[in-house]
């Protein structure tokens, strides 16, 4: 597979870069804030930089034919609107977290909060001190996946890769179910496992549920 990386320099973009080489896929594009690198069309292109990058990965995507994965969070409704039309195009997966344990947890998240419908619920997320936004992507993600309102607490701790805690509550007890991201290694996986399900597939809006579930 030929793919390319919006953030090249950055720690995902870092980590994709290994874990894609590692596999023998060759790197043809690189983007950064103020640099880019173009040695041929790429079959995928990979993002996880920043909302304002996107624009300028649409673009490259709809010039190349390149299915793209997106991983950037804080994204906006003009972000979502942008990935739309392209997915007219070509095949797209956008999610805020690419790891396996998260998305079991957003489909048993579901039927617990309706389980547990008159208990209390809130959610607690830390990340490494250089994350830019807050909350972070899976806490939205993992509130949506409650179909309720939950508070979002944020801390920015150290080099945390990623914890988030969703804790139910009753005046007399306590649920509390915790992933942790050991590495940042596993959302570069992920991404190589999106990037793999998409090369030749036809044009569309792709979750990562249906990467690792297979859309049933
Ligand atoms: P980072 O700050 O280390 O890297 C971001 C990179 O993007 C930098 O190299 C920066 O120069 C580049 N960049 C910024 N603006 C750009 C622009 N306009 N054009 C081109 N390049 C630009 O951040 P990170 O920790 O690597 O995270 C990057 C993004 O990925 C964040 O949005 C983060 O929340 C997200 N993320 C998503 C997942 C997931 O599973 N979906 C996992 C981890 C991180």
């Amino acid at each position: 597979m030929k793919y390319g990386i919006v953030g090249y320099s950055g720690r995902m973009g870092q980590e994709i870069q290994k874990v894609f080489s590692e596999k023998g896929h060759e790197l043809v594009l690189r983007v950064d804030v103020n640099s880019e690198e173009i040695k041929d069309s790429p079959d995928v292109i990979v993002d996880f930089s920043s909302p304002d990058a996107l624009p300028k990965t649409v673009e490259l995507s709809r010039t190349y034919k390149s299915a793209l994965v997106l991983g950037t969070t804080a994204l906006k409704e003009e972000h979502f609107e942008m990935l739309k039309d392209l997915s007219k195009e070509v095949p797209v997966v956008q999610a805020y977290n690419f790891s396996i344990g998260i998305n079991v947890l957003r489909r048993f998240l579901s039927e617990l909060s309706k389980v547990l419908s008159n208990w209390d619920v809130e959610i607690v997320e830390a990340h490494h001190r250089f994350k830019k936004d807050a909350p972070s992507g899976t806490a939205i993600l993992l509130k949506n996946a409650l179909g309720r309102e939950a508070p979002i607490h944020s801390l920015r701790v150290g080099g945390i890769p990623g914890d988030h805690t969703v804790i139910f509550g009753n005046v007399g007890e306590t649920i509390e179910i915790k992933h942790r991201a050991i590495s940042r290694t596993v959302f570069a996986i992920g991404a190589l496992k999106a990037a793999e399900f998409l090369v030749g597939r036809k044009p569309g809006l792709y979750s990562f549920e249906e990467v690792i579930f297979g859309g049933e």
